[in-house]
Formats: structure tokens, sequence, C-alpha cells
């Protein structure tokens, strides 16, 4: 055991603050080795963004709709098992020779899982180009197996890794595939997946989500908040404790460390370590009075730039009128797909991304689907102080307003397909901040940047010794890469390697 580890003893209290899944799978690793775990939870339901809501009978996920990797041998396979989470989480497979399918003026461009089938889906309509498709595949798929925790093998990252991999933006690496305009736009084709920015997003984001679900793709039958529910039940069985509606207001240091937080019913409770699952800025708020946070490391935090949120429409199907679509569908209707945050207000709603929900194992016809665009914060800044369900006429207008401009755009693709809606409720970038509080609504936190990594990358580690933080912001979002963020996380306590060895033994 490396003698600068905190190897602490099973005795102490750990607070976590946020039941997202970073603070619920911490919470599971560290209850599983024994430590006391108190997770504190602002809402009346567990998982951050794999909560949902239901309106008229049907279940809405509002931010996890599909998963990679799940199959036997791969890497969110393995958390799965050691988090017992396969006996309460169900999961349907989506189309294995598109489960992706990139729209683009209305032609349809499938992305198969594997190899083989990826490379021989897209050289039907890129004959000329199937030599560079397999290169993408191999440096893609390369680059997952060399990022360690990953691939859950602890070994050192190869030397010339972070060079290639880290300091080259996504939108290079695609250009240096291939000259086909129209194929370097497919294979970024799902880039609202990491709300990719040209010339900045690092190339090993990029390859990260695509090689996620290459491998596998599912959705989770009934919605992604099973996942939560289950993480909640195992951590309570194993003697943790995860309380809702306590949002915390305050984390309280003396000159040292943190030493408790302050709910805010004014409620203390104490603890000796403390991991905070929420946005960094958010974090900052709760630590207004401490010195041990100077200013330098507040403004940066302060001013790191957050990923683009989202306008979503969740729309309810007439029963057994839609036949369930096995695929995602990613509509641009636009010559540059990398410039969807850069949208104006003519064609906003050109690029948006298209999901079935899934109610069951074997259903003909959805009773549900999501229409999710992109949306800067200022489009709804000037009702950020009013509060959920009042925020007044003028805003209700304009989220209809919005929805039937997306709506009207998708009958253009799905002919037919607006007579079937029986309901639809909307969301926008106030929602998320209300319900996550994720700076500005963003829709995945902090944005990565290869041209300025150190300045645009949060650790885990505080500075204060006592107080780390976990989630979406600290490795990379979605489920594989807020997994990853709790070895990093949970390995201040036991190490990384010991983390991933139990993982890997599961
Ligand atoms: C629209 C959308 C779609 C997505 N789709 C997918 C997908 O299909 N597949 C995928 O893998 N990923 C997807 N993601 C990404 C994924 O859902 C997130 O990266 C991940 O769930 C974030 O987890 P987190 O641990 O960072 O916590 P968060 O989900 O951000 O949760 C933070 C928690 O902290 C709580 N909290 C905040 N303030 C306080 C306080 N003061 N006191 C107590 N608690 C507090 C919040 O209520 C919340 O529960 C999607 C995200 C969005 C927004």
């Amino acid at each position: 055991m490396n003698d600068n580890l905190i190897y602490k003893t099973m005795d102490k209290h750990i607070i976590i603050i946020g039941s997202g899944l970073g603070g619920l799978v911490c919470g599971y690793i560290l209850a599983k080795n024994g430590y006391r775990i108190t997770i504190l939870e602002k809402n009346a339901q567990s998982g951050g963004c794999l909560q949902n809501f239901t309106r008229n009978g049907i279940k809405f996920d509002t931010g996890m709709h599909y998963i990679g990797s799940i199959e036997e041998g791969q890497t969110l396979h393995q958390f799965f098992k050691y988090l017992s989470l396969f006996s309460d989480v169900k999961l349907r497979s989506l189309d294995k020779m598109a489960y992706d399918t990139i729209s683009i003026d209305g032609m349809q461009y499938p992305c198969a899982n594997g190899r083989k089938n990826f490379v021989d889906q897209l050289s039907q309509y890129f004959p000329q180009e199937r030599a560079n498709l397999q290169h993408y595949y191999n440096i893609i798929a390369d680059i997952t197996k060399n990022l360690p925790l990953h691939s859950l093998n602890v070994t050192e990252m190869p030397v010339e890794f972070e060079r290639n991999y880290f300091q080259t933006s996504a939108s290079e690496f695609i250009e240096s595939i291939t000259d086909n305009h129209l194929l370097r736009n497919v294979l970024v084709g799902n880039l609202a997946l990491y709300r990719g920015v040209y010339g900045k997003t690092p190339l090993y984001i990029h390859a990260l989500i695509r090689d996620f679900y290459n491998k596998s793709a599912y959705r989770i039958i009934g919605g992604s908040d099973a996942i939560a529910k289950s993480l909640v039940k195992s951590i309570r069985a194993m003697g943790g404790e995860v309380r809702m509606l306590t949002p915390v207001d305050k984390i309280n240091c003396n000159d040292t460390q943190a030493v408790s937080v302050t709910l805010q019913n004014k409620e203390e409770i104490h603890g000796d370590y403390f991991i905070t699952n929420i946005h960094p800025v958010r974090m900052l708020e709760m630590l207004k009075k401490t010195p041990l946070i100077r200013k330098v490391y507040r403004e940066r935090i302060i001013n790191m730039q957050n990923t683009i949120s989202n306008f979503t429409v969740y729309i309810k199907f007439k029963k057994d009128t839609v036949p369930y679509l096995n695929t995602n569908k990613f509509y641009h209707n636009n010559d540059n797909v990398w410039n969807c945050e850069n949208y104006t207000y003519a064609n906003w709603h050109k690029s948006f991304l298209y999901m079935h929900a899934c109610s069951s194992a074997d259903s003909l016809f959805a009773d549900a689907a999501v229409v999710i665009a992109y949306m800067r914060f200022e489009e709804v800044e000037r009702w950020k102080n009013t509060s959920r369900g009042s925020r007044g006429n003028d805003y209700e207008e304009f989220k209809q307003c919005k929805a039937e401009r997306l709506l009207n755009e998708l009958e253009k693709q799905n002919h037919g397909i607006l007579k079937n809606i029986d309901a639809y409720y909307t969301s926008s970038p106030l929602t998320y901040l209300d319900y996550t509080g994720t700076e500005r609504g963003s829709m995945y936190g902090i944005l990565h940047d290869c041209n300025n990594l150190s300045f645009s990358t949060v650790s885990h580690r505080t500075k204060i010794p006592n107080l780390y933080q976990t989630g979406q912001n600290i490795n990379l979002h979605g489920i594989l890469g807020v997994m990853i963020g709790t070895l990093i996380t949970t390995g201040e306590f036991l190490g990384i390697d010991n983390v991933v060895k139990q993982i890997v033994k599961a």
C-alpha cells in the first residue's frame, strides 16, 4: 500500500453530497469496503440524471437513454457485476446493425456494433472509404485499450499517448481520416453524446464514446432509475444511509479541513471525509466562508467553460400507433455537423436526437419518445430567478413554440408521426439547473479543451485535504465515464489498484 495513501480506517464516516451516479457508486464501493457512508440528496428521487418522471401513466427518462460495453467481457459489464446491478436492471439490445442512425439531409447512415459490421455498413455508402473506415475503427479501439482505467487494466499509460490523443482535437483527427466531407459528418454525427466542439473536444473523448457503443448498445427496460434504485437498495443493505430531501447548504471547515455539513433546514452532520457529487461551482458556493479555498482556485473553477445544455420534448404516443424504433436517430439538416452549438434562430431545429423509450423486452410499439436539441442557457436566462411551476406564461409559450418547431421537423422526417402523438411535455436548461444543479443547465458539465487540458480539467482532489469530488466533471460524463471517475475518487481511500482488482474479480 502506498504510504501517501490516506488508508482510512473503517470507523470513519464519509459524507457524500448528491446521489447522482457518481455519488451512489462511490457510496457502494466504500460501503462494501466497510466505511460508514451517508449520502445526502436534495431531491425526492435519487440518481440525478438517472431520475425519471411520470405523466399520464407514462414514464420518461431525463438523462440516460442507452448504455454500451455491457456484454460479457466488456468494461461496463464488469462494473454491473461488481455493483450487483444485473438482478434489478434489465436491458434490451439496440439493432446491432444500426444502434445509431445518422440522418443527413434525408439519407440514413447506420453505425453498427463490432469492427466488421461497422466498416461493412458504412462502406455500403462510402465504398471508396473502406480502408479509411478500417483505420478509423482501429485507432478508436486502440485508444480505449490503452487507457488503463477504461480497460480495467492498471498499467502505465504509454508516454506518447497523452500527446497524441489528449492534445489532438477530435475534429483534426476526423479530418486526417478522410477528405470526404459527408463521411466526416457521419463519423461525428452522434457528437450530441459528448457535445463535441470543433477544434476543442479532445480525440480521446470522441474515441471513448464511439468505442463504448461500438462494442454493444442497449436500452434500459422501464427506465434508468432502476440503476439508482438498485444502488440505493444495496448501499442501505450494507449499512449505509441514503437520505432524500436533504439539500446541503454549507460545508463547514476549521483551520485545516472540512468538519461538517449544514443542511438547508439547519441540521448539522459531522463527518471525517466528504465527497461532493455536484458541479464544482455548486461545491464552491457551499464553501464561501473558508480561507482554505484561495481566490485563484475559485476563479479558475468559476470561469471554466461548460458543455451546452439541451431542450427536450417528451412525447407520449397513442397506444399501438408507432412501431418501436430499435435505433437512435441523429438528425442533421445542416452542412456542418460540428457547428450545432452555434445554432441560429433559423436553423436551431435542424439538428436533434430522436429516441424511443423502452418499456418492455419485446414491445412492438413505442409508448414514448424524446426529441433532444441543443439549447444555450442565454435563451432561458431571463427566467433564471423564477421557480419551477411558476415561471410565467411567457416561459410556457417559449417552450411550446420551441417544441412545435421540433415536432414539425420530426414530422418532415417521419411523415404521419404528429397524428400519433397523444401529449407532449418539455424541459429546458432551467430544468436541469433545478434538478441536478449543473452549472447553467450544462448537459455534461465542464467542457474539456485539448488546447488547454489542465485548465479544462477538474481534479477529484480539492484544496481541502479531506474533501474530494466525483461525478461527470471529474473524468468523463456518461455511465462509464462517471463509473471510471469513482475509481479515482475511492482510490484515495482504498488504492486504485485495489478497487480495480475488486471489480475485475467480481
Ligand atoms: C439529457 C441527458 C441525456 C443523457 N443520456 C445519456 C445516455 O444515454 N447514456 C449515458 O451513459 N449517459 C447519458 N447522459 C450523461 C449521464 O446521465 C451523466 O453523465 C451522469 O448521470 C452524471 O452523473 P453525476 O454523478 O455527475 O451526477 P448528477 O446526475 O449530476 O447528479 C448530481 C446529484 O447531486 C444532487 N445535488 C445537487 N446539489 C445538491 C445539494 N445542495 N445537496 C444535496 N444534493 C445535491 C442532485 O440533486 C443530483 O441528484 C445524459 C445526460 C443528460 C443530461
